[in-house]
Order: structure tokens, then C-alpha cells, then sequence
């Protein structure tokens, strides 16, 4: 398999060149970018995908892989049931198994108020036909055996999935390319080239592309994008840490998750083990400025974030990192071209005694890899998927707060008919960038 996740030591696939003109530059090779361009380059559009580093290195490749329905925002459930039938599409036209499974995803509950929390979402998935249900603790015990604790019940969607990320993106990538985009990693965008008040193009490392739509799909780096174009972006990004375990017998497929731990089954016979509601936050300008838009979460849930003073130094919210550069002069993000935050390595330990703990009969095991990712949050845990108003020709993907990589195909999907002025066929009223800034109360998606 594959190694994971992508570093900068994975050699270069896509490599350009750039070409001087394009009807649509997508930013971000993520699996947000990655799926727009593969859709703009469906419908006959010229597309050019700038990625400063290595395709799906940063965010897309970190994840957990969950492709799930259960526990979405009821605004993002048509979309997602759409990413669910696109990644089947998909998996099929990749020439490659990316690990695309069938395998569902369970929430354990370990109280009667969990479980009645549970029980009052699943009539959302189910008005639109998703097979979401909740189970007791006899069915929970049979579906995950071998835990040591015993669970009041579970909530459960058979149809969701799961695809090992680090295979799953770059093969989407391939089948962008194969349909005619460019795609050019080692490519940063400097700034937006910006003439008689709309998009005329990007400025990147590698010269001046003229373009009249521009996707952002810049994940973590998308504020600091913006922000050097005087447009604001509320947004942070969260350390969060991810343990692989070596091949051990099979417990479940499926991924499972109680509040203190998630773990799915990968392709290689391993676990992909992680923290259940543990994040941390480096403080930077940007936290600060964001901040009275983030009240709302950090009441909902005050001790699930851990706040350090300072970012390491390169980050897009370092307290050391420029926020205007010159259009000529080397901009933060060819400085750093995968942001790769080393994980927290007390929390990947704990994990595994978790683990362990939680299936005692078990053979020994390893943590084989340890990483971490920085995920980009919105105060509302909702991604912002609209037409920038300020900057005609500029559309924002970004924001996806921790589950972009299962509704991707269908946010690109998305993103590429707003880009070409086509109806997008869903309701974006709660995606829209205006949100932050026309008084609405900050609405959370759920925390489930
Ligand atoms: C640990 C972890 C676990 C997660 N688990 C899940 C899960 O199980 N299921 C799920 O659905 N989601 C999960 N997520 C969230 C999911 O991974 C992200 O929401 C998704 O990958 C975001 O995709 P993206 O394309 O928006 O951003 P990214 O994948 O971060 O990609 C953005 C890309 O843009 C590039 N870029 C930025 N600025 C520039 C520039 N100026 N010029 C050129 N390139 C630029 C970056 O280099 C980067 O490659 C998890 C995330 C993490 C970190």
C-alpha cells in the first residue's frame, strides 16, 4: 500500500507545466479542489489545479477516511447522500482500488441521554431514505464484540463507508487528469490577479495564469489567501492527532466511535485510531480576530479544544507569518509546502492503551505510524461553499471543520457549476459566506 499520509517526500506525479490560460484555476489540491477540477474538466472547461505542495498532502490525506451520512448538519445530508453515490461512480473509473467499502459507521452511547440524542437525529437521515437507526445494547454488543465495556446502545448507518484517503484522492486526481485538467503541484498561489474590480487570473510561483473563475479550495491556508486580498475569513485550524495500529484480527469493518475514541478498519488489516473530541489550537492574529465568531462553540463545548500561545513557526496563523507579501516576492505558502504538524505523541499513547483497553483479548500490537493534521473549522462547523461577493469570479470551497474528505465529490460537484454560473440543485442558504458578516447568530452543526 501506499505510504501515508503524503509528505513532500512523495515524488511529484503531477507536474504541469502551467499553461498561461484557463477558463477555471482552481487553489487547493485537496479533496475539495481535486473533485471541482475533475468536474470543470467533465464539463469541457479548461481547468488548472495549483497545488503548492503534493496533491492530498495536507488534510486529504490525514483523515480518518470516513465516508459518512450519520450525524451531518441536515443542510449537508442531500449532499452527502450525492457524495455517497458519487464515490461509488468514482471508485469505478479510478483504474485502482482506493479501499472504498461499504462498511457503515456506529456511534456507541454510553448513556440513555446519549442515546436520546442519537434517537432525535436519525429522523432527519431517515425523511431522506438514509438507512440510519438506533440499536440496543444487545445488537450494539453483537455488531462491535470483544468490547470490555457495555454500551446502553448505538447509532448506526449501514450504507455509509469508508476509503483509505492517501490512495483515494491522488486516484481522483488521475481521473481529473486523464479528463483534461492540468494539474501542477509544486505550484503556489501567490495572490489573485485582480483587474477592473473582478478575478482576471493567479499569480503563482510559476508566473501569471489569466483566468475569469478562480475556486479557493485552500484549506487550512484559505484565510490567509483571502486576508491578503483585504477579504476576512473566519476561520481556524485545529491540530488534530491519528494513530495506525499494525494488522490485528478483524473486529469490525465498519468505523465506530464512542466519546473518548474513533477507530475504523483500513485496507492493510490495521486500525486508524484517534481521539474523540480532542483538539488543539495554536493562537495566532487570525484566532483573535475570528474569536467573537467562535464564542458560540467554545460555551457548546469549553474543554474540547486545548489552546497553546504560538503556532510553530510557517503556520498560516504564526504570529511570524506575513500577511502581505510582495506580488513578485516569495509568499508563506511556497515556505511551506505541507503543512505537516508533528502529532501530539502523549495522545496517540493513550490511545493505544484505549484501545487495548476497550478489546482485552487482542494480540499485543504497535502503533505502526503516528501523524497529526490541521483541520479548518468554521464557528459553526459548516463549510462556506459560495460566490464570493467581494471578488467577482472568485468561488470559496473551504471550511469543511473536520468532515470535507466523505462529502468531497459532491462539494466539488457543487463548486464546479457555481463556477460556471450553473444551479448548483441544492439549497446553499447555510453555506453562504455572508453568514459571518450580516448579523446572524452562529447556528452549530451537530456535534454528533
Ligand atoms: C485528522 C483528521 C481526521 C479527519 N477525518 C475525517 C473523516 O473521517 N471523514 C471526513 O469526511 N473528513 C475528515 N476530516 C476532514 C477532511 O480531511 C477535510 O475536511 C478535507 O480533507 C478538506 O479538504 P480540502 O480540500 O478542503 O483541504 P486540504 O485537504 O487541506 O487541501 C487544501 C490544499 O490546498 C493547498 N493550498 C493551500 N493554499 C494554497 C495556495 N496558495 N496555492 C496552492 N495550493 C494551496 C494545500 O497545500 C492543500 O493541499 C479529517 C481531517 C483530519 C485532519
Amino acid at each position: 500500500m501506499q505510504p501515508f499520509p503524503i509528505s513532500l517526500e512523495t515524488p511529484v506525479k503531477f507536474p504541469g507545466p502551467l499553461p498561461d490560460q484557463a477558463d477555471v484555476v482552481v487553489i487547493g489540491g485537496g479533496i475539495i479542489g481535486v473533485s471541482s477540477a475533475l468536474f470543470l474538466a467533465r464539463a469541457g472547461k479548461k481547468t488548472v489545479l495549483l497545488e503548492k505542495g503534493r496533491v492530498a498532502a495536507e488534510q486529504s490525506s490525514r483523515n480518518w477516511g470516513w465516508i459518512r451520512q450519520q450525524g451531518r448538519d441536515p443542510d449537508e445530508l442531500p449532499i452527502m447522500v450525492e457524495a455517497n453515490r458519487l464515490w461509488r461512480e468514482l471508485a469505478t473509473q479510478t483504474n485502482q482500488d482506493i479501499g472504498l467499502r461499504q462498511a457503515g459507521v456506529t456511534y456507541l452511547a454510553k448513556s440513555e441521554a446519549q442515546m436520546a440524542k442519537y434517537a432525535a437525529w436519525a429522523p432527519i437521515a431517515q425523511e431522506l431514505g438514509v438507512d440510519t437507526r438506533t440499536m440496543g445494547a444487545a445488537e450494539t454488543a453483537a455488531l462491535v464484540p470483544g468490547m470490555s465495556q457495555t454500551y446502553a446502545g448505538a447509532l448506526h448507518t449501514a450504507s455509509d463507508m469508508r476509503a483509505e484517503p492517501w490512495v483515494a484522492v491522488p486516484a481522483l486526481a488521475g481521473i481529473a487528469a486523464r479528463e483534461g485538467a492540468c494539474i501542477v503541484e509544486n505550484c503556489a498561489a501567490r495572490a489573485l490577479d485582480i483587474a477592473a474590480g473582478r478575478v482576471a487570473g493567479v499569480i503563482t510561483e510559476q508566473g501569471r495564469i489569466s483566468a475569469p473563475e478562480v475556486i479557493l479550495a485552500g484549506g487550512a491556508w484559505s484565510a490567509l489567501l483571502l486576508g491578503s486580498q483585504e477579504v476576512f475569513l473566519p476561520q481556524l485550524s485545529v491540530r488534530a492527532t491519528v494513530a495506525a495500529t499494525s494488522a490485528l484480527p478483524l473486529i469490525t469493518e465498519g468505523g465506530v466511535a464512542d466519546d473518548k475514541i474513533a477507530f475504523r478498519r483500513r485496507a492493510d488489516g490495521g486500525y486508524t485510531l484517534a481521539p474523540g473530541g480532542f483538539h488543539e489550537l495554536f493562537i495566532g492574529w487570525n484566532a483573535l480576530r475570528s474569536l467573537p465568531k467562535f464564542l458560540t462553540q467554545l460555551r457548546a463545548e469549553p474543554f474540547g479544544t486545548r489552546f497553546y500561545p504560538a503556532a510553530p513557526h510557517g503556520y498560516p496563523d504564526a504570529w511570524t507569518t506575513p500577511r502581505r507579501w510582495l506580488e513578485g516576492g516569495i509568499s508563506p505558502f511556497e515556505r511551506m509546502r505541507v503543512l505537516n504538524p508533528p502529532p501530539n505523541r502523549s495522545r496517540a499513547n493513550r490511545l493505544k492503551g484505549q484501545f487495548a483497553a476497550l478489546f482485552p483479548e487482542l494480540p499485543d500490537f504497535d502503533l505502526s505510524h503516528t501523524w497529526a493534521g490541521m483541520i479548518d473549522t468554521m464557528p459553526d462547523l459548516v463549510p462556506v461553499v459560495d460566490r464570493v461577493a467581494a471578488l467577482p469570479g472568485l468561488t470559496l470551497g473551504t471550511g469543511m471543520s473536520g468532515h470535507g474528505f466523505g462529502i468531497g465529490p459532491a462539494m466539488g460537484r457543487i463548486l464546479a457549476d457555481l463556477a460556471q454560473g450553473k444551479d448548483p440543485g441544492h439549497d446553499l442558504g447555510r453555506f453562504r459566506f455572508s453568514r459571518f458578516a450580516d448579523g446572524s447568530a452562529m447556528r452549530l452543526g451537530p456535534a454528533l
